[in-house]
This record gives structure tokens, C-alpha cells and sequence, in this order.
């Protein structure tokens, strides 16, 4: 495995489960240390550092809500304090609450824009300074295909996810000159707890429009993560790599 995280330090969102502790795994493995944050579910955060551990990966695991601006600063500010620098920054903890538009709940609108949204600017809003200060960094945010396509039942987390590749594209215009990259990812749909849900027939109907044929794994968005994150991608910034199985191109 190429070591070419070594001596930097990266703190993924919701890298407790899925897609995020896939992303976590693979840093890890490739030298960095690595914070998980998690919303509450302890036993799962436990064992993504049990795992980071096995790999040998320095690790550590933060509980506070995204959508918790303050909390989010904090956070960052005690990540810089205790490993010295934060190099890579990986927006990954998301919710997606399903709901036709007509009952849709302004809570649940709230909830799925402070999380998939907010937390993502607060998190950005709060590494600047420290990566302004180190003369870079990277920033990938998990958006998804939803986003790009919309999907009916999905306004609340369509809009978060669309709002999050403005946001992307505006901040990597914004940091571009401090040598801090600012790239998405956009998953299609990935085999994690939150795709267990979808009825069997939905799912064989979605497979038949994803030309690759299958579901993706939480590992096959984690290397198009480390990618962009990595010195590999140097001259990309403001980028939207589609992860998708041919689903959206
Ligand atoms: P998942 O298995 O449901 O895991 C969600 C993760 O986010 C967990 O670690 C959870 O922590 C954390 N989280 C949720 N709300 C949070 C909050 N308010 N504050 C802090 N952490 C919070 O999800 P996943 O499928 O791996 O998805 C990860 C990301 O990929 C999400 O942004 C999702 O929208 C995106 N995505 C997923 C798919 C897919 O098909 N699965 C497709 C496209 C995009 P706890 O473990 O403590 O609950």
C-alpha cells in the first residue's frame, strides 16, 4: 500500500458506518491519522477505530452533531490542538429523509439541510484558517447522484445535496489562491445502511438503469475520496467526480 497520507491528519464526518468509515479505512491505511466524527452511534465508532487501529492508523473518534455549528468549530480547533495540523477534511455525515413534497415536515426539511448542508459550510467556515496557516489542504464533500438528477420523494435531501456542489464550487473558487482544494464526490447507490431500506423491487428496478449492473461499495467511493484528496489530484479543485456505475453521466 503507498503510504502517501503519512504525517497528515484527516477528520471524515460520520465515518462511524458506510461510506464513511470506508473513507476513513483508507486513509488510514495509507498513513494518515485519522479523526472519525460520529452522531451517536458509539458501538459503531468503536469499532471503525478498532479497525484503523488493526491497520495500524493513529485514530481517535469525535461524538458531536454536524448541524451544530459551534460544536463543529470546537471540534476542529481541538483536532489542530492535539495532532498539531489538519490536512484533509472529508464532509461525509449525511441523513436522508424520504417524504413526498406535499407532506413533507419543515423539521425534517431542517434537519436533512442543517446536516447534509450546514454542517458541511460550518466545517469548511472552521479548517480554513488552520489550512490557510499550513499553506494547504484538501476538502472532498460526499454529495450524491441525487443531487445532479433529483429524485421524487427526495426534495429535502436533492436540494442539500445540488446545495452542497454550489457550495463546493464556490469555496474552492475562494481558498484556490491558499493552495486549498475543494472537490465532490457523487455517489450513485452505494450498499450501506442507508440504501437497506429500498423495497427488493425498487432496487431491481434501479438496477436495470446503472449500466455496471450492481450497487457500488462503500470502497469504491473511499478511493475516488482519497483521490481527490491526495497530492494524485494536485490540480483539481471545484471538481464533481461521479461515482455511479454509468447511472448519470
Ligand atoms: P449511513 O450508513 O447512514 O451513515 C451515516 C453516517 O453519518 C454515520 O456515521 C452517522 O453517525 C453520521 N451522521 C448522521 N447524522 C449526523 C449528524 N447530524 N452529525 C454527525 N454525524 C452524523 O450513510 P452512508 O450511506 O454511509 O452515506 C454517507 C454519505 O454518503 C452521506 O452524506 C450520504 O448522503 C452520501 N451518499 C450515500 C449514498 C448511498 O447510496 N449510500 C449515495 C449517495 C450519497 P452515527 O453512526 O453515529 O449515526
Amino acid at each position: 500500500m503507498h503510504r502517501d497520507f503519512e504525517n497528515k491528519v484527516a477528520l471524515v464526518t460520520g465515518g462511524s458506518r458506510g461510506i464513511g468509515r470506508a473513507i476513513a479505512l483508507e486513509l488510514g491505511k495509507r498513513g494518515a491519522t485519522v479523526v472519525i466524527s460520529y452522531a451517536g452511534n458509539e458501538a459503531a465508532a468503536t469499532e471503525t477505530v478498532k479497525l484503523l487501529a488493526d491497520v495500524g492508523a493513529k485514530c481517535k473518534a469525535l461524538r458531536f452533531d454536524v448541524a451544530d455549528t459551534e460544536a463543529c468549530s470546537q471540534a476542529v480547533d481541538g483536532v489542530v490542538k492535539e495532532f498539531g495540523r489538519l490536512d484533509v477534511l472529508v464532509n461525509n455525515a449525511g441523513v436522508a429523509i424520504d417524504g413526498l413534497l406535499m407532506r413533507f415536515k419543515d423539521e425534517d426539511w431542517d434537519k436533512t439541510l442543517d446536516t447534509n448542508l450546514k454542517g458541511a459550510f460550518a466545517l469548511m467556515r472552521a479548517v480554513a484558517r488552520p489550512m490557510m496557516k499550513q499553506k494547504g489542504g484538501a476538502v472532498v464533500n460526499v454529495s450524491s447522484i441525487v443531487g445532479e438528477m433529483g429524485n421524487g420523494g427526495q426534495a429535502a435531501y436533492a436540494a442539500s445535496k445540488a446545495g452542497l456542489l454550489g457550495l463546493t464550487k464556490a469555496v474552492a473558487k475562494e481558498l484556490s489562491s491558499r493552495n486549498i482544494r475543494v472537490n465532490a464526490v457523487t455517489p450513485g447507490f452505494i450498499d450501506t445502511d442507508m440504501t437497506q431500506s429500498i423495497p427488493a423491487e425498487m432496487k431491481e428496478k434501479m438496477l436495470g438503469q446503472i449500466p455496471l449492473s450492481r450497487l457500488g461499495s462503500a470502497e469504491e467511493v473511499a478511493k475516488s475520496v482519497a483521490f481527490l484528496a491526495s497530492d494524485a489530484a494536485s490540480y483539481i479543485t471545484g471538481e464533481v467526480l461521479k461515482v455511479n456505475g454509468g447511472m448519470y453521466m
